[in-house]
Order: C-alpha cells, then sequence, then structure tokens
C-alpha cells in the first residue's frame, strides 16, 4: 500500500510548512530515507525523506500548505498508481478541508492523544465504551512526543557524561571518552518512539478508534475532523473529552519571532550544540533543558524575571538547587529581558539588572516563560464553550458548560502536568462509565529532573505561614544518609512540614538522589491522613536513600538518630 509524504510538524507552534524545492521528480523510483522535498516552515526549513522504497507520485508541487497535507505518495514497485487532482501548478495555500466524508457517532470522542487523552480513550474503551480518540500529530502529546520523555532520555545521557567525567572519584580511571550528540539525539528519538509505538498498541488492542486529524466543533456535540489527506469527516457523540494540551508561551519584545529564538520543542532536536545559550524564564523547562545543554559544554545564562529561579518551590528548595547550578549555569534573577536582535551570526539579548542595562550574546536563545492552552483550532464558539481568560473553564468535575463535555489537562489550566492529566483523564472517563471516582488536585506531586533532583508535593512553608496554620519542620541531610555517600550523592536534604497538634503531614520537600521517585511516600502519606510518627514507625530498609524519609519524619519531633 502506497505511503504518504506530509507536511509534518517540526515544532508545537507550526500550523503550515512551505514545499520549497523537489528532490525527486513525480514517477522517480526512490528509496526509503532519499530527501524528497526541501520544507520550510516557521523560522527554518529541513528535508522530509521517503517513508519506504518505491515510486514517487508528487501529489501538490511548490506551495504553502497546512501540517498533514499528503504532498507525495511512495507506491511499491507494481502497485497501481491512484489519479490524484492535478494540482502541481498551483502555488497558492491548500484548502485543509477538500470534501466531507460521511457521518459518524461513538459513545465518546477524545480530543487530543497525550497523556490525558489517551488515557482516557483507554479507560472509556476498557469499560465497553465505543470510544474515538482524534489526533492531529502522534499520540502520546507533548509529554512523549516533545516533553517529559525526549528530556529525560537527554538528561539521562548527561547523567552518563557525569559520571564519566568524575568516574575518578569512585576509584574508575576513564583514559578518553567522545561525546557523539547525534548517538544521543537518535537514543531519544528511539526511546519517543518506542513509547509512541506502546500507546498506539494499546489504543488498537482496546479497539480505540484513532482518526488522524484536527478536530473543531461544528455544534455542541459534533465535531468536523480535517483529515490528514486533505479531506474531512464529520463525527458526533453525547460525551467529548477536549484534551488538547498547550503550547509555549511568548512574552511581547521585540526579536521574539526572530531566527535562533526557540522554545523547548526545538531544543530537544539535540544535534548541533550552540556554543552559547541564553534562557528566559528560570522555571521547570529552564533548570532541566539547561542542565543538560550546560552538562554537554553550552555556556548557559538563565535570565529569571523573578527574585528567585523556580519560584513555585519551597524557598530552601530553591536556595540549595541555585547553589549547585550555578556551578554550570550563569543564573541571573530579577533580570527583565527588553529585546532579541542579531549582531552578526549571534543573538543579542538586552535586559534590565538592578536598573542597569545589560547586554548579552549568544548563539540562540530559548524562551520558556510558561504555557498557555491550546483551543484555537477547536472553535469553541460554535458550541458555545465558554473560557476564563485563555482556559477552557470547568467545574469540579472538569465538565465545561455544556454539559457532557469536559476539559482535562493543560487546556483547562488548573495544573500542567502530565500525571495530572492523565488523572482527570481517568476521573472524567469513569464518571462517564457511571464508576464513582476520585480526584484531588491539591495533592499533585511535583519532579525536577535535574541533579541534584527536586520533588514537592503538599504546601510550602511560605504557604502555611500565608495561612496562618501552626507547623512543625523536620529535615535531613542526605549527608548522614548511607547509601547517599555509598553512591557518591551527598547533597541535599529531606524537609517534612507537619501540623503543630496532631503531626500530620501538610506538605514535604526533596533535593537530592532519587527524590523523585521517593515522593509518592509522601503523597501516599498525605492523601491517607497520615502523621509523621506512622511514617517514623514504618520499618524502610537499610541501606536505602529512603530511610532519609524516615528520618525527616522522626526530625520533626527532634527524633531523627542520624543527625543532631
Ligand atoms: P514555568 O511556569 O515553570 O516557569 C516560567 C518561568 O519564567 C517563571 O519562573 C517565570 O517567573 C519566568 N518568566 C516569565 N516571564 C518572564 C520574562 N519575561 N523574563 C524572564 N522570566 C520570565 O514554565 P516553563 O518552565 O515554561 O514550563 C511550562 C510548564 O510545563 C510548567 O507548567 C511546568 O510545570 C511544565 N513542565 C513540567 C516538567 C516536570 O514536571 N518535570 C518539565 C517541564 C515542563
Amino acid at each position: 500500500m502506497a505511503k504518504t509524504i506530509t507536511i509534518r510538524r517540526m515544532g508545537q507552534t507550526m500550523k503550515e510548512g512551505t514545499v520549497v524545492k523537489w528532490y525527486k521528480n513525480d514517477g522517480d523510483t526512490v528509496k526509503k530515507g532519499d530527501h524528497i522535498y526541501e520544507m520550510e516552515y516557521d523560522k527554518a526549513s529541513t528535508e522530509m525523506d521517503s517513508p519506504a522504497d518505491g515510486i514517487l507520485k508528487i501529489v501538490h508541487e511548490n506551495g504553502t500548505f497546512p501540517v498533514g497535507t499528503v504532498v507525495a505518495k511512495v507506491y511499491e514497485q507494481g502497485e497501481s498508481i491512484e489519479e490524484t487532482p492535478d494540482i502541481k501548478e498551483s502555488s497558492k495555500t491548500a484548502s485543509p478541508v477538500a470534501a466531507t466524508t460521511g457521518d459518524q457517532s461513538a459513545d465518546a470522542i477524545v480530543i487530543g492523544g497525550g497523556p490525558g487523552g489517551y488515557v482516557a480513550a483507554l479507560k472509556l474503551a476498557m469499560n465497553g465504551k465505543k470510544t474515538i480518540l482524534v489526533e492531529r500529530d502522534k499520540v502520546g502529546g507533548t509529554c512523549l512526543n516533545r516533553g517529559c520523555i525526549p528530556t529525560k532520555a537527554l538528561l539521562h545521557s548527561a547523567e552518563v557524561l557525569d559520571t564519566v567525567k568524575e568516574s575518578a572519584k569512585s576509584g574508575i580511571k576513564v583514559t578518553g571518552y567522545t561525546v557523539d550528540t547525534k548517538a544521543v539525539n537518535d537514543r531519544k528519538d528511539g526511546v519517543v518512539k518506542q513509547l509512541v509505538g506502546g500507546v498506539e498498541y494499546l489504543l488498537s488492542k482496546r479497539k480505540v478508534e484513532v482518526i488522524r486529524g484536527e478536530a473543531s466543533f461544528t455544534g455542541e456535540k459534533s465535531l468536523r475532523i480535517a483529515l490528514t489527506d486533505g479531506t474531512s469527516k464529520d463525527i458526533s457523540a453525547d460525551n467529548i473529552i477536549i484534551a488538547a494540551g498547550s503550547e509555549s508561551s511568548k512574552i511581547p519584545i521585540p526579536g521574539i519571532d526572530g531566527k535562533n529564538v526557540i522554545t523547548s520543542t526545538e531544543a530537544l532536536d539535540f544535534d548541533n550544540l550552540p556554543k552559547e545559550l541564553v534562557i528566559i524564564g528560570g522555571g521547570v523547562i529552564g533548570m532541566e533543558i539547561g542542565s543538560v545543554y550546560a552538562k554537554f559544554g553550552t555556556k548557559v545564562t538563565v535570565l529569571e524575571a523573578l527574585p528567585r529561579i523556580l519560584p513555585n518551590l519551597d524557598q530552601e528548595i530553591t536556595a540549595e538547587f541555585r547553589k549547585h547550578a550555578s556551578a554550570y549555569m550563569q543564573i541571573e534573577t530579577s533580570a527583565k529581558v527588553c529585546s532579541i536582535s542579531d549582531s552578526g551570526a549571534k543573538k543579542q539579548v538586552e535586559f534590565e539588572l538592578d536598573g542597569a542595562k545589560k547586554t548579552i550574546m549568544a548563539d540562540k536563545v530559548m524562551v520558556c516563560v510558561g504555557r498557555r492552552p491550546e483551543t484555537a483550532a477547536l472553535a469553541l464558539d460554535k458550541a458555545g464553550i465558554v473560557l476564563d481568560r485563555n482556559r477552557i473553564k470547568t467545574n469540579d468535575a472538569f465538565e465545561t458548560n455544556v454539559p457532557g463535555v469536559y476539559a482535562i489537562g493543560d487546556v483547562n489550566g488548573k495544573v500542567l502536568l502530565a500525571h495530572a492529566a492523565s488523572a482527570q483523564g481517568i476521573f472524567v472517563a469513569e464518571k462517564i462509565c457511571g464508576i464513582k471516582s476520585e480526584i484531588n488536585l491539591d495533592l499533585v506531586p511535583s519532579c525536577i529532573y535535574t541533579k541534584p533532583e527536586i520533588a514537592c508535593v503538599g504546601k510550602t512553608e511560605e504557604q502555611l505561614k500565608e495561612e496562618g496554620k501552626e507547623y512543625q519542620v523536620g529535615k535531613f541531610p542526605f549527608q548522614a544518609n548511607g547509601k547517599s555517600l555509598a553512591m557518591g550523592e551527598p547533597d541535599g536534604f529531606i524537609k517534612i512540614l507537619a501540623g503543630k497538634e496532631y503531626g500530620e503531614i501538610l506538605g514535604a520537600h526533596m533535593i537530592g538522589p532519587r527524590a523523585t521517585d521517593m515522593i509518592a511516600e509522601l503523597a501516599l502519606a498525605i492523601n491517607s491522613e497520615c502523621t509523621v510518627d506512622e511514617i517514623a514507625n514504618t520499618i524502610h530498609a537499610h541501606p536505602t536513600v529512603s530511610e532519609a524519609v524516615m528520618e525527616a519524619a522522626e526530625a520533626v519531633k527532634g527524633h531523627a538518630i542520624h543527625n543532631i
């Protein structure tokens, strides 16, 4: 069967691409991997390759087309070549919707195949609902394709590099090593591909129908899907879950749309590392991606507008992290970025620091100042769905003002984290299936995969002070934990906040080894209304890093054995 070559989405904000050059002619024999055409998109260009061996049939020649438009097909040798409308002379923008095919209905439709949407679709299907999932790109969404997973794969490579560089401390002398950024990039892509394939397999086995295209409302319970082949399809269901995710926010300064001003999406393309990178925004993305680039040798400068990086975290954790991160990144806080301009091949970033104008040069600038819900393509007005600023307004059960239409994950702006989206997806799917379910969005663990790792759940000390709540603090340093020392990772601490009278756990904040894995114990403890005594009285295995959790719980009452 013929394989299609489309206008492929290369970045989250990309809506269309321009075919500027064909490397092959109509009717040519091509091999898998051959460059077929050159595409320009946003501020970049790339070569698109053949997905298979065969005969090339060009469908659209030069022109600008929406993402997903089929511009060519590769037919197997001997396969009959389908005639396509001859629009090769056109250099106009093609309409995304050429013809509408028949209506289709289901029990539930999920818009968006990210960790909110695909999990909801699986849950619905597992409970016997006929479910359609609409996705315009790859299933897995930002998390699998452009966020959590590729970042963690790159962070893993950075950690291996660190291990090699510091191996002499563990008695292993490495005499020579080479960094192959292409291999690092390929490994990351391989991990993503495997996980996306896994999600596709699950959806297919659970009989979720996946429609490839972009959904927009035509009424309260009806949608038109602009399919990737250029045609469209109308579908409807009594229950619709919008899980359309979010996109990178921008700041309104001159030069923000310039060349080599990138978002985290482009930063994940790790094949061509800049010598110098300026990061605007010292939040989660800035710290994670900044760490990776810095560990691979890029000179990284972070410009954060607020007085501290990671401003939503417990202050002590931020201060400890800054101490470590400053060893490999330059961090400027209270820095107000004014403009970005070109200076030869370099970018020039102007910012204000303590009332003085400063300039910094770099090869690239990454902007990570938060994310905003992605609602533009949905035509929400056709269904009368109400927004609250740019977020889809929902009640506590994630239902919009239109009964039976839900919005989960980043698109409702409640908690912009993959695991919060999945939890909302499961909650809503169960509600649709008549299963009683619970969710507590006040208790969402948050993890940052830097070195040292950071993980938090519940209230920060600042929040407790603001609420006037009486609390006690227990802290335990990893320096006093045997396993952490044996691993050569003694930095950081665990801090537990507990109610003054009963010792119920109110918040937990960790910076140090395995923090992102250990936070689950504290989330469970808060969810189960455990006291610090109950954690302290639970025997934790020795030697493990998790003993530090037990000791931090004991420290709340001044009873930690291994710390004075
Ligand atoms: P963020 O909200 O974490 O941080 C944005 C930072 O940019 C803030 O510190 C803010 O003060 C700063 N900022 C805003 N405007 C600025 C300006 N004009 N100049 C300088 N600094 C400015 O956002 P992010 O890092 O872009 O991440 C986006 C979302 O993705 C977040 O909700 C984050 O939680 C999520 N995410 C989570 C993980 C994880 O869980 N490990 C990883 C990546 C992203």
